[in-house]
């Protein structure tokens, strides 16, 4: 018989009933160390005074409104949100997934109003991850994600990751923008090489083409800057965030340039929730906290510890062969299956994400402090000397 939930996860047995901090606890009181946030939502950690505070006064007063009405809470954050980067307008969706899709049709529509509609395709890479829509997983050439679902719309080329080469090559009169995420998260914790990213700039630029960043997991303070593509020194046209943003509210937002975001008039999109008053109160709470420039050189400081405690660490566990990431995204390449590694750390009261090329992420809340370091590495230790590699691993 078929599950109440449908059963597309093959979910843990851990089953979290309460959140303090950088901890979850399940009904029986079992505790963890969270370094995975929701995957990577939950910025604040859990129960943050600040954050339960601007989300309690709000659930009192707004919860949502539609938007066929005005929305002084979406402006103020839209507003926040363009003084904080590149950006001039924004549209708030509920998932990183629909952030994505908005980003798309700007693209889109950027060049369809100026009289370029054979532009449609957009480069991405291999091994992205976009979200679950049809439209992210077109995006990818990850074969789990498109298994079934074929076909798929031929708006994407994927090219490999980090080569400028195969990007040159690629342009032709049909490509309109290239996307890319400057840290593939699911795909590895594999960060674009500076060169990379700067190369796609000038390309987009000589070519009259949108440069559309994924920054939905690297975004929001995770990597120790706002966003993590002000460190590679380059700014986006389009930008699609969400996850942190929102601190564990479903929120999610496609930022533009005004030029990008040319063919978006009325009419052209929508969503029924996205930037609902209840979203906006845990927006401004982040930013907060996280658009503070001494919040951001404390992430800065410990994930500067953090990295280097993994890296004296690994040494003595031959399962382990490096530490790679940006911040507070970090992720530990392993020589043998992480998935199995990932369960494993569960029964040390230690959460952490698997990711692709047996990688184990480590995302914890950005309020993490010494000894939450200490702890996770100290558990990573133990669960690394106790292990016992499956069989079928
Ligand atoms: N883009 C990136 C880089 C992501 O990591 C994710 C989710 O993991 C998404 C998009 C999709 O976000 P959501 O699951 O909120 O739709």
């Amino acid at each position: 018989m078929i599950p109440v939930l449908m059963p597309v996860y093959a979910r843990s047995d851990v089953a979290p009933v309460r959140g303090e901090g950088c901890y979850l606890f399940d009904a029986d009181g079992r505790k963890w160390l969270d370094f995975a946030s929701g995957i990577a939502v939950n910025c604040l950690g859990h129960g943050h005074p600040h954050f339960t505070e601007r989300l309690k006064a709000q659930v009192e007063t707004l919860i949502h409104v539609s938007n066929l009405y005005g929305s002084p809470q979406q402006e103020s954050v839209a507003r926040r949100l363009v003084e904080l980067t590149f950006a001039d307008t924004v549209f708030f969706t509920n998932s990183g997934a629909e952030a994505i899709e908005c980003a798309v049709k700007t693209c889109r529509r950027f060049h369809f109003v100026a009289g370029r509609p054979e532009k449609y395709r957009i480069l991405t890479f291999s091994n992205a991850f976009h979200g679950r829509t049809l439209t992210a997983i077109a995006a990818t050439d990850q074969a789990k994600l498109r298994d079934g679902f074929d076909p798929l719309p031929d708006w994407f080329r994927v090219l490999p990751f980090d080569d400028l080469s195969a990007v040159e090559a690629a342009l032709d009169g049909s490509i309109g923008g290239i996307m890319v995420e400057p840290i593939q998260g699911e795909g590895g914790v594999r960060p674009a090489s500076p060169a990379f990213l700067k190369g796609l700039r000038q390309l987009c630029d000589a070519h009259g083409l949108l440069l559309i960043l994924d920054e939905v997991q690297c975004g929001v303070g995770r990597t120790g800057t706002l966003f993590a593509h002000e460190q590679y020194g380059i700014t986006p046209d389009i930008m699609a965030i969400a996850k942190g943003i929102g601190g564990g509210v479903p929120v999610g937002a496609c930022l533009a340039t005004e030029r990008a975001a040319s063919g978006m008039g009325v009419g052209t999109h929508g969503s029924t929730y996205g930037g609902n008053p209840l979203a906006m109160a845990a927006c401004h709470a982040v930013l907060d906290i996280v658009a503070e420039p001494a919040f951001l050189a404390t992430v800065k400081a410990r994930a500067a510890r953090l990295r280097s405690e993994l890296e004296q660490m690994i040494g003595n566990h031959p399962i382990f062969a490096g530490v790679r990431g940006m911040g507070l995204m970090l992720g530990l390449k392993m020589t043998t299956d992480s998935r199995a590694f990932v369960s494993h750390l569960r029964t040390h009261g230690l959460l952490a994400v698997a990711a692709a090329e047996n990688v184990v992420r480590l995302l914890p809340p950005l309020i993490i402090d010494e000894n939450h370091i200490r702890e996770c590495v100290e558990k990573l230790s133990a669960a690394a000397a106790d292990y016992r590699v499956p069989e079928a691993a």
